[in-house]
């Protein structure tokens, strides 16, 4: 309740910065870091630019590289309002090597968002998806040996978004929840770091579901969690040649895009949400898809200011009612 209320008070899209720490190659090339912030102004970012002046950027909160998982990853306030019947959204947004998928899934170490939201609840449905070129594929298929299914988005009565024959699966123990976890990472081709390494071209979904009654009306609701880790985002206003590569660039930018103007049209209030507006692609390659999934599935916002600097990671928290 007492969440419930400041999200009245502050609206419902929070947006958070995580700087990773300089990885081993960065420290032994002498690169030095891009940003600067005080503890004391934890939600200001000051950013040192390439002609030597700085950008202020303001966050609901920054968390430096000192901040751990445990810190980073505190959602049970988001993990209560979908209890209470919300639904919520919490993605990573970044250039490919910020740190979105260690902040997601984390390692077994250090366990990311997926694992400490899922730990919060004691009963739910998982279902984790991969959305790639545009196409939808099932990350906890039945049969993993099989081909995967053909899945796509359809709105279902009451008005939510729903992927037909897409697996729901359930944990029991806590233990079960990351075993669950892993299993769908796996299914995602090959994670961490190269650019050119699928994961980073495809945006990863688990959506979670939660079945409740309303305890002020004793009506039944059904609410959606989504955690989801996008593709990296430096190839938006990129031109790239190949032809595969170029086909992805284009998925990516316009998916990318379109929740870019989602995002900016609530967040400026704005009657008209572009929820089904498809970008049209920059370049002369014909694609003939009618809507985008993950456009479909869930909203968000870009912040392409950020997105040349490789170890800035923006995650960004929607909460919707
Ligand atoms: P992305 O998914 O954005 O491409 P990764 O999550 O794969 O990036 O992170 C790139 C590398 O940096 C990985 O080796 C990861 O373990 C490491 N890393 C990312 N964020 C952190 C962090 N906050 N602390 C320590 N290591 C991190
Ligand atoms: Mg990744």
């Amino acid at each position: 309740r007492l969440y419930n209320e400041v999200i009245e008070l502050k609206g419902n899209i929070r947006v958070f910065c995580r700087c990773r720490p300089m990885n081993s190659e960065e420290l032994s090339k002498g690169h030095s870091s891009v940003f600067e912030f005080d503890p004391s102004q934890d939600s200001e970012l000051q950013i040192l630019t390439t002609e030597n002046s700085r950008k202020q950027f303001k966050f609901d909160h920054v968390f430096g590289p000192q901040d751990d998982q445990g810190r980073f990853a505190e959602t049970r306030p988001m993990v209560m309002s979908v209890l209470d019947g919300y639904n919520a959204c919490i993605f990573a947004y970044g250039q490919t090597g910020t740190g979105k998928t260690f902040t997601m899934e984390g390692t077994l170490e250090n366990r990311g968002v997926n694992y400490r939201t899922l730990e919060e609840l004691f009963s739910f449905f998982v279902s984790m998806l991969e959305v790639y070129n545009e196409r939808i594929r099932d990350l906890l298929p039945e049969n993993p040996n099989l081909p995967s299914k053909k899945l796509e988005v359809k709105q279902a009565a009451e008005g939510t978004q729903e992927v037909p024959g897409l697996v729901e699966a359930q944990a029991f123990s806590i233990d079960g929840v990351w075993e669950l976890l892993q299993a769908g990472a796996r299914n995602r081709s090959v994670g961490s770091t190269n650019a050119n390494e699928l994961s980073s071209r495809s945006h990863s979904l688990v959506r979670v579901t939660i079945r409740g009654e309303n305890l002020m009306n004793g009506a039944k609701t059904r609410s959606h969690l989504w955690l989801v880790d996008l593709a990296g985002s430096e190839r938006v206003g990129k031109i790239e040649v190949e032809g595969e590569r170029l086909k992805e660039s284009q998925f990516i930018n316009r998916s990318l895009s379109a929740l870019g103007d989602v995002i900016a049209a609530l967040a400026s209030k704005n009657p008209h949400i572009p929820y089904r507006h498809i970008p049209k692609p920059k370049h002369s390659l014909s694609l003939s898809l009618p809507s985008s999934p993950l456009l479909t599935l869930f909203l968000t916002w870009t912040i392409s200011s950020l997105g040349i600097y490789s170890h800035l990671l923006s995650a960004i928290f929607f909460h919707s009612s």
